[in-house]
């Protein structure tokens, strides 16, 4: 659904005395693993194996990201989304609960950032190339620009319920930024049900976590320092967070871009201009309860930038760290409720 967001994110094992009981020492870190939304999943589990063969729950994980992407991928011609997307009608069709719910989500957080988290902005990323179509890498005349922009605006979305219409035909629904992390959260509801209360799952870079590793450690995820090298192997660790039972998304547009006259252009567009971000936020890390949440929210931050990004978190009460690149290196801010995750 989502290109390769690849913030990678390494799992350090780090040592912090804690209190997870380790009375069945059959238990150990299961990892699951597979491809979905165009990326990567990686998930670990504190389990037996037989544990998990009795459940089946990696066939039960597969099972609930295909319906994710059935409901939202803009990549697969026949999910829902693109049954949307295709349709000119105006009439309101009804849609699946989890695709209302994560509409419902996006759709709060684009009216609380003042449009600058906006799912109606696909054309604009089919556009700068960014889209299911991957057009070739040229900067879009003023005029494909203007007439692009007349077909984004979150008023011309109407979501009552489960009843979805638009105000104009060809409006165009990109998910991208809020149901990879809404695939994380219905995996982690699904392991918690099968019984299951010490995980960490990763999709494409989203992730949350639960509990404690098979140690006993509280799970640690490392952010990565934001090289500018796609091929990714200058990688390298910045920050240690501790981040309990949450969720983690970084947003970040350094590996995602193309370069024309010697300009990067980001896949991040600022509704407000129609154009790709351009200012020196390379990252931004959210933790919060919901990864859904998490990973709309470091798209929006990233949309702002540092200075208003920084004060819209400030006033939300968010825990988000900024990373910036100066002239001298990077640079790094935090709001007063991310401090608590450093380790
Ligand atoms: P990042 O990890 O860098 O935040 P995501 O994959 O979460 O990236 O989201 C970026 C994707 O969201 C883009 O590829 C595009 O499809 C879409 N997008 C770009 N700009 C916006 C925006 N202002 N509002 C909503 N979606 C956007
Ligand atoms: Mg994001």
């Amino acid at each position: 659904m989502n290109k390769l967001k690849l913030m990678l994110v390494v799992l350090l094992t780090i040592s912090i005395t804690a209190c997870f009981p380790s009375n069945d020492s059959a238990k150990k870190e299961i990892l699951l693993q597979g491809r979905t939304m165009g990326t990567t999943y990686n998930i670990k589990v504190v389990a037996t194996i037989e544990q998990v063969e009795t459940l089946k729950l990696h066939e039960k994980i597969e099972a609930v990201l295909q319906q994710v992407n059935q409901q939202m991928s803009t990549y697969m011609p026949d999910s829902e989304i693109s049954a949307f997307n295709k349709s000119h009608s105006t009439e309101p069709v009804e849609i699946s609960v989890g695709f209302a719910r994560v509409l419902a989500e996006s759709i709060r957080l684009g009216e609380l950032s003042g449009g600058k988290l906006d799912i109606t902005v696909g054309p604009l990323v089919n556009l700068w190339g960014f889209g299911p179509k991957h057009r070739p890498e040229t900067v879009p005349s003023d005029e494909a620009l203007v007439s692009a922009r007349a077909r984004v605006g979150l008023h011309n979305l109407h979501l009552d319920g489960r009843q979805l219409s638009k105000s104009i035909p060809n409006l165009y629904i990109d998910l991208s930024t809020t149901a990879k992390g809404y695939g994380v959260d219905m995996v982690a509801e699904l392991i918690e049900v099968n019984g299951i209360g010490n995980y960490i799952v990763e999709i494409g870079g989203e992730m949350r976590l639960k509990g404690f590793k098979d140690t006993g450690e509280l799970w640690a995820i490392a952010i990565e320092k934001p090289i500018l090298d796609p091929s990714g192997v200058q990688r390298a660790i910045h920050e240690v967070v501790i981040p309990k039972d949450n969720a983690v998304a970084t947003s970040g547009d350094y590996r995602i871009y193309f370069e024309a006259d010697g300009q990067r252009f980001s896949h991040i567009i600022d509704p407000a201009t129609g154009k790709p971000i351009n200012h020196h936020l390379v990252s931004v890390t959210v933790i919060t309860p919901s990864s859904m949440t998490a990973d709309g929210l470091s798209t929006t931050l990233m949309v702002m930038g540092a200075e208003q990004g920084m004060e819209f978190a400030q006033q939300h009460g968010l825990a988000a760290l900024f990373i910036s690149k100066t002239e001298h290196g990077f640079t790094e801010q935090f709001t007063v409720k991310f401090k608590q995750y450093l380790k």
